[in-house]
């Protein structure tokens, strides 16, 4: 394992990835990044330029401009976006501008390049471990069932997480997809101090083979 330790939390919305990132980031003296709030964030500036979401040349020419800074809330350029990136309208367009090739490029390289200027981190998305940070030292996939999960984004509804989740696992660029050696976990009856245990127990197992 390279010093700059990078954990991998990947699963479908509510599954319970922002908790278990927290908790083991003040654990293990690391940032987090959601990396959901890169997507969140273009989608956010799509909409307020007017950009015709299926336009996906004039979406891909958006991405590679906009400046993104996730150091005070979440900024794209220059416009704090941190409340408006959990609006309906957001949730409704976000899976539609994350299936676009060009943008998952250019936030790809923008998440390689947030891990490598923090020291590694806990980094959580639906690609991470397949695509974005196939070495990560852990890899961890979360579900839970589709009741616990709506319940645990109430404000959204249902239906929109189900429309979500159906277009990220459908699309054809780095669909959400368990990696071969993540770890699954279902935290439906677990709590959370349940799951960052047996995380705690599979970092030290890696760390150890590292040595
Ligand atoms: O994690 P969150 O639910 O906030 O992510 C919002 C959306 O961003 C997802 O529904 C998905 O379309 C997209 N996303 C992605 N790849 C990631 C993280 C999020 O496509 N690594």
């Amino acid at each position: 394992m390279t010093e700059a330790l990078v954990i991998a939390i990947d699963g479908p919305a509510g599954s319970g990835k922002s908790t278990l990132g927290r908790a083991l980031a003040s654990r293990l003296n690391l940032q987090t990044l959601d990396t959901g709030a890169t997507y969140r964030a273009m989608a956010a500036l799509a909409l307020r330029r007017n950009i015709e979401l299926t336009n996906l040349d004039a979406i891909g020419e958006l991405a590679r401009s906009a400046v993104l800074d996730f150091d005070h809330g979440v900024r794209i350029d220059d416009i704090d976006v941190s409340e408006e990136i959990r609006s309906d309208a957001v949730n409704a367009a976000v899976s539609v501008v994350a299936a676009n090739a060009l943008v998952r490029s250019v936030l790809v390289a923008w998440q390689r390049d947030w891990a490598q200027r923090h020291g590694g981190g806990i980094i959580e998305g639906r690609d991470i471990g397949s695509v974005v940070f196939p070495d990560a030292a852990v890899k961890l996939y979360l579900t839970a069932r589709a009741e616990e999960r709506a319940k645990r984004r109430a404000d959204e509804g249902q239906e929109s997480i189900d429309r979500r989740d159906r277009l990220d696992s459908t699309r054809s660029t780095s669909p959400l997809t368990m990696a071969p050696d993540a770890h699954l976990i279902d935290t439906t009856e677990l709590s959370i101090d349940e799951v960052v245990s047996a995380v705690m127990a599979m970092i030290d197992v890696a760390r150890g083979a590292d040595r």
